[in-house]
């Protein structure tokens, strides 16, 4: 069983934002989630390097492109790294080895008479990398986006033969019983590109005269092939084409990206594979833009939210879980830093850590920091799996990771309930074997709790997990409890198992 998952790969005219950070940790919780159900997973991201708009970036910086890359390219490595992004590849554009891949991809077509030459005119916006015809600008003749005036250009370009497969994409995205089925979420923005593709799809253009900081044509080096095209194969040259066994990972299971390029990966990019023969991707999923306040994130605003300053703020694995489970994936969210705070201190401060440091702090005081000798009960820990088998495989196969999240925070929250009810610091008093009994099974529940918590928050599960002394590589556990969701007969810590001390793991924020 393989899972090939990618994010776009970022263009690096920008540093990595939050919009970056959203998309590739939710990459990085689904590549994780389904290493831990046995799937052989490669887990693609990378940067997107070519076009005018890196050219005039770097000549207005006065450096070469290919310096101005390297240095931008880095800072999402960098910020990958700080935020424990477990990718299999990250690629660059600018390698030979996409060079070649591109290459090759284009000459397929160009052999099979998928492309062709045309005198073209169009609107060109620099900031979108793409032609307009004049129905697609504001009244102004300005792009909406950018609010600039394309320039008029001319030029003999070549075409791809994308209207050839108009038919067939439709047929491949509304028939949900097509063999080759393309699954494009959400359902509305699904709607849209359906909408769009019953208009008639017209030929696009695949290659630049003017544009040097790109890959030539293999069949007509004074023309270079189209940014977006050039970054649609990636996909391909980051599993190995056109050597070895990239076809292992084809399809690709989920490609994720944001909304406003959608239009570019469910139709221009299978209508690529389709002419060239390679299997088409099986789900697209686009999530939303973030609002920061209400008002749209920008650099030209300077609200934009960074990955180091998350980091900074809450720690890597605290910044993970917030950034993905703020919002739901799919709508546009909006975001403030009394939200995110406010979600740390209540799902993590107060629900988990407060778990954790009690529980602790009991088998600290009245039990030497060491499992309490006594009959397992396993009754709150089933209680606490009920709630997981129901949905939370659910939720992540289906990129809902802010309801997996509320699964695991019901689950928290019942075992908290338990320890009220229970009055533990009663029973230290009055009825020491019950509470042996009490501690034991909470120390069950927090087990099974960091298992679930494990793709979120990577190192702070192991911690966890350690700390409620359970025993055993939880990565290898959490494989074998993921195949059934059923509770070991003996739990997963056993009496009298060292202890870590209670330790504030998550200091409140204010
Ligand atoms: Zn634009």
């Amino acid at each position: 069983m393989k899972f090939y998952i990618t994010t776009p790969i970022y263009y690096v005219n920008d540093i990595p934002h939050i919009g970056h950070s959203y998309t590739t940790v939710v990459a990085d919780i689904l590549a994780r989630w389904k290493r831990l159900n046995n799937y052989d997973v490669f887990f693609l991201t990378g940067t997107d390097e070519h076009g005018t708009k890196i050219a005039q970036a770097a000549k207005e910086k006065g450096v070469a492109p290919y310096e101005l890359c390297n240095q931008m390219s880095s800072k999402f490595k960098e910020a990958w790294q700080l935020l424990n992004i477990s990718y299999t590849n990250f690629i660059r554009t600018t390698d030979n080895k996409h060079f070649e891949s591109v290459e090759k991809i284009v000459q397929i077509l160009f052999d099979k008479g998928l492309i062709f030459k045309k005198k073209y005119e169009g609107f060109y916006c620099v900031g979108c990398e793409r032609f307009y015809v004049s129905k697609d600008l504001d009244e102004n003749g300005c792009c909406f986006l950018h609010k600039t005036k394309p320039v008029l250009q001319s030029e003999e370009n070549y075409f791809f033969r994308v209207s050839q497969f108009e038919g067939d994409l439709l047929e491949r995205i509304t028939n949900l019983n097509h063999k080759e089925h393309i699954q494009i979420l959400p359902e509305e923005r699904r709607n849209e590109i359906i909408g769009k593709l019953k208009l008639g799809l017209e030929d696009i253009s695949i290659s630049r005269t003017a544009i040097d900081w790109g890959i030539p044509l293999p069949f007509d080096k004074s023309q270079t092939v189209y940014v977006w095209i050039d970054a649609l194969i990636n996909y391909l040259t980051g599993i190995g084409f056109p050597k070895g066994e990239f076809k292992k990972y084809l399809p690709v299971d989920v490609h994720l990206m944001a909304k406003d390029i959608l239009w570019f990966h469910s139709v221009i990019w299978p209508a690529i594979l389709m002419g060239t023969d390679l299997d088409l991707p099986k789900k697209i999923y686009s999530h939303g833009f973030f609002t920061l306040n209400g008002n749209k994130m920008s650099k030209s605003l300077g609200n934009v939210i960074s990955p180091e300053e998350l980091v900074n703020k809450y720690g890597v694995d605290s910044a993970r879980y917030l950034t993905v489970t703020l919002i739901p994936f799919g709508p546009d969210g909006d975001i403030s830093w009394e939200s995110l705070t406010l979600k740390y201190n209540t799902d993590l401060a107060n629900n988990l850590g407060n778990l954790l440091s009690r529980t602790l702090k009991m088998a600290e005081k009245n039990f030497n920091n060491t499992i309490p000798q006594t009959i397992p009960d396993l009754s709150l820990v089933k209680q606490v799996g009920n709630i997981f088998k129901e949905n939370f495989a659910y939720n992540m196969d289906n990129i809902a990771l802010h309801k997996a999240a509320e699964n695991l925070q019901s689950a928290i929250t019942l075992v908290n309930q338990q320890i009220e009810r229970d009055a533990p610091w009663k029973l230290a008093k009055t009825d020491k074997e019950k509470l042996a009994v009490s501690v034991y099974s909470y120390l069950q529940a927090i087990d099974l709790i960091a298992i679930h918590l494990l793709c979120f928050m990577p190192e702070i599960a192991q911690k966890i997990w350690f700390l409620a002394g359970a025993s055993g590589d939880i990565q290898e556990i959490a494989k074998k409890y993921f195949n059934s969701f059923n509770i070991p007969d003996e739990g997963f810590s056993i009496v009298n198992a060292k202890l870590g001390n209670s330790e504030i793991l998550f200091p409140r924020i204010s």
